[in-house]
């Protein structure tokens, strides 16, 4: 699955909803999360964020490996 990260936190530029052929990017109060169970892996997203806040789970930086767990926490309470 491809993951948010912290460069999303305050500035949610949603460009990457527009992308997302399975409408599973949500948006919460401070960042944007995409539903891991519902991404296809497309990739789309991952350009079109001005903040490169977008990465697939195996290439996420060590400083935001932790958000494959906060994106997934935020879909499971929705
Ligand atoms: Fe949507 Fe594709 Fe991004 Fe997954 S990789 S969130 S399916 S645009």
């Amino acid at each position: 699955t491809y993951v948010i990260a912290l460069p999303c936190v305050d500035v949610m530029d949603k460009a990457c909803v527009d992308e997302c052929p399975v409408d599973c990017i949500y948006e919460g109060e401070r960042m944007l999360y995409i539903h891991p169970d519902v991404c296809i892996d497309c990739g789309a997203c991952e350009p079109a964020c001005p903040v490169e806040a977008i990465y697939f789970e195996d290439d996420l930086p060590d400083e935001f490996i932790g958000y494959t767990a906060v994106n997934a926490a935020f879909v499971a309470a929705i």
